[in-house]
């Protein structure tokens, strides 16, 4: 057998969206890719957008998007194009997905099992492009091979799931809790789904009312609070908690100081606060030490994922225990991005499928 058979011929260049800086992704015609060593040229078949994206775009984003103009996108899932010397797992015509990232296995945190924070961490972007440059780590331990029938676009669902099972599975949710999860963006939505897998009464709590039928229809959360007109914390709690003692465990899934404030305020005694979503900035919280300390609060912040999430996202969608379709609100050619990013921006859908 000929190593590196190509089942069909590469072109020279494939169209992209670079991120030239906040409020600017312009499409250019630029270079296909080729496979340096342990690497992968995947060609995309599904991306999709994501919040983070969103944030990028509107603020650019120091680590991301360092070098300008930067590739954009990081969910997605494609067909093998072009494999590098030393890939033995995988070749030319694979249907795959691939993690934004993957931890090094050498450095202190990896050893220390806290892969998460690899020193070595490299968070790849490129998705909004006709094909995209795998690094070696991420090949080696965060791609997998699509089962025979499972759709590229539930695939690309692989990354935002598991940093979705991070969130629930990181504070270790158990069958009849009672949680919160307070912010449904896709991720926010997800995790309802998940927590409902666990087995654990469920209430929302969200600003638009799209997204609080959508945690009750896709996540089967079993109450919502709306916070349109603010959070009254003491209320939420009598009505939504038994014997009006708190929730075993809240996730906030908004990232503002102030929310994460809250959820302290709506966990019971001895009950776990999950800070999930990262704030902006360098903005900082208040909190009562007496109440953190004599009501036994446990904080978490959990940040990213490590391929042991990526491994079990990829087997809930495999097995299909949990189909993320409804996420998807529409579908857009790569030129209409930033339009796909608009919608999202207005509340008016969740996730959109980018066709390169
Ligand atoms: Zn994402
Ligand atoms: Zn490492």
């Amino acid at each position: 057998m000929v190593a590196n058979t190509q089942p069909w011929e590469m072109p020279e260049t494939m169209p992209a969206a670079l991120f030239h800086a906040p409020g600017d992704v312009r499409y250019s015609e630029v270079p296909v890719p080729r496979p340096g060593p342990g690497e992968l040229v995947v060609q995309v078949k599904q991306a999709l957008t994501c919040g983070t994206d969103l944030k990028c775009y509107r603020r650019g984003h120091p680590v991301l998007l360092a070098q300008l103009p930067s590739p954009f996108g990081h969910e997605f899932s494609g067909v093998v194009a072009d494999v590098g010397v030393g890939v033995t797992r995988f070749s030319a015509g694979d249907r795959v997905v691939c993690a934004n990232s993957a931890p090094c296995g050498d450095c202190f945190y990896c050893q220390a099992e806290q892969m998460n924070l690899c020193e070595q961490l490299q968070l790849l972007n490129g998705a909004y492009a006709g094909y995209i440059l795998v690094p070696a780590p991420i090949v080696a331990r965060n791609t997998y091979p699509l089962t025979e029938n499972m759709p590229f676009e539930i695939a690309a669902f692989t990354e935002p799931l598991a940093v979705s099972l991070r969130g629930v599975d990181g504070i270790g949710v158990k069958a009849g809790e009672h949680i919160a999860i307070m912010g449904l963006g896709p991720i926010g939505l997800l995790m309802v789904k998940v927590a409902k897998l666990r087995g654990a009464h469920v209430t929302a709590f969200a600003r638009n009312p799209m997204k609080l039928a959508m945690a009750q229809s896709f996540g089967g959360a079993d109450a919502v609070v709306d916070m349109a007109d603010g959070l009254d914390v003491a209320q939420v709690v009598a009505r939504n908690t038994p014997q009006g003692r708190g929730f075993d465990g809240v996730i906030e899934a908004i990232g503002l100081p102030h929310t994460w404030e809250a959820a302290v305020g709506l966990v019971r005694r001895g009950g776990r606060v999950h800070w999930f979503a990262g704030c902006p900035g360098d903005s900082t919280v208040t909190l009562s030490t007496k109440r953190l300390h004599y009501d036994e609060i446990t904080l978490y912040s959990l940040f990213h994922h490590t391929p042991v999430e990526v491994r079990a996202a990829f087997d809930l969608l495999c097995t299909g225990q949990l189909d993320p379709r409804p996420l998807i609100s529409g579908s857009y050619g790569l030129v209409d991005l930033t339009t796909a990013l608009g919608q999202m921006e207005a509340g008016l859908g969740f996730k959109y499928q980018i066709e390169p």
